[in-house]
């Protein structure tokens, strides 16, 4: 069976792949626990966290890697993380602290960039698997 060529589109101007589940995500064909969106990212939970609030701050714009990110998406992706996540983080679900990751090629399941912002609890197991409450729950404490 021959592979299918990818296909990117323009979509609202921005770059878009057809194949791509974050891309899906974005255009809402994929539904998602939405905590915060703007005209450049939007950030929602992870489906199989690490620990409970664990988010994913992606790029509308879709990038495969953080090589092929440019330097002011990168630097208005952290400071989304530390002006807006923390705060909310830290307001609905009492973090003790946070861990920011970000993987590349190998190791990388979803090929469209994606910064890891996991919380981290006094206590808790990170990084191996905790007892993670139903992800469900935790949006509606975190937009609630
Ligand atoms: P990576 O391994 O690429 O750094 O991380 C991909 C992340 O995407 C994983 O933590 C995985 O749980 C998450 N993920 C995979 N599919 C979905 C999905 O359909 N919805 C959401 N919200 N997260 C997903
Ligand atoms: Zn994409």
């Amino acid at each position: 069976m021959p592979k299918l060529a990818k296909k990117s589109t323009m979509s609202l101007g921005r770059i878009f792949m057809s194949d791509c589940l974050f891309c899906k995500i974005i255009d809402g064909s994929i539904p998602s626990y939405t905590v915060y969106e703007d005209d450049k990212v939007k950030v929602f939970l992870d489906i199989n966290p690490n620990n409970d609030g664990h988010l994913l701050v992606i790029p509308k714009e879709h990038k495969a890697n953080l090589y092929e990110m440019d330097d002011d998406t990168l630097i208005y992706m952290l400071n989304i993380i530390r002006e807006k996540l923390k705060s909310i983080l830290s307001d609905k679900l009492n973090i003790d602290g946070l861990t920011i990751s970000q993987n590349n090629d190998y190791g990388q399941e979803v090929k469209h960039f994606h910064i890891h912002v996991i919380p981290r609890y006094k206590n808790d197991k990170f990084p191996l698997a905790s007892n993670c409450s139903k992800v469900e729950d935790v949006y509606h404490k975190l937009v609630g």
